[in-house]
């Protein structure tokens, strides 16, 4: 990247300018949202986990105390009727848990909008 003040090429992660005293303020916040995602993910290994640290805790909430269940329930639902195979619903459930959260903008990020269905 360069910097925006005086055009002295820096490092892409530079926070600030070693030629002048700009500092990457507003960006700062774009790259801890980018690395909150992956910290989201991980932490979706328990549903629900990842989208109360990203500051949806409803859906979180939902997630950990009604979605998993169901989904266990109907997992081994389906299970009892394939021979075992219904299982596999889990891994798909907890797949689309992660892609979820990674794709959920962070709510502790200001003038964010994601659509509002989660507010
Ligand atoms: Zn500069």
């Amino acid at each position: 990247m360069q910097c925006p003040f005086c055009g002295t090429t820096l490092a892409d992660d530079a926070a600030t300018c070693n030629n002048c005293d700009w500092t990457r303020r507003g960006e700062l916040e774009t790259a801890e949202g980018k690395a909150s995602d992956a910290i989201a993910v991980l932490l979706s290994v328990v549903p629900g986990l990842g989208h109360i640290y990203k500051g949806h805790k409803l859906v979180g909430m939902m997630l950990m105390f009604v979605g998993t269940p169901m989904a266990v329930g109907l997992a081994l639902l389906i299970a009892t009727g394939t021979a075992g195979f219904g299982i596999l619903v889990l891994p798909v459930f907890w797949m689309a848990v992660m892609v979820h959260v990674y794709a959920s903008q962070d709510r502790v990020l200001p003038a964010t909008n994601d659509g509002g269905e989660e507010y």
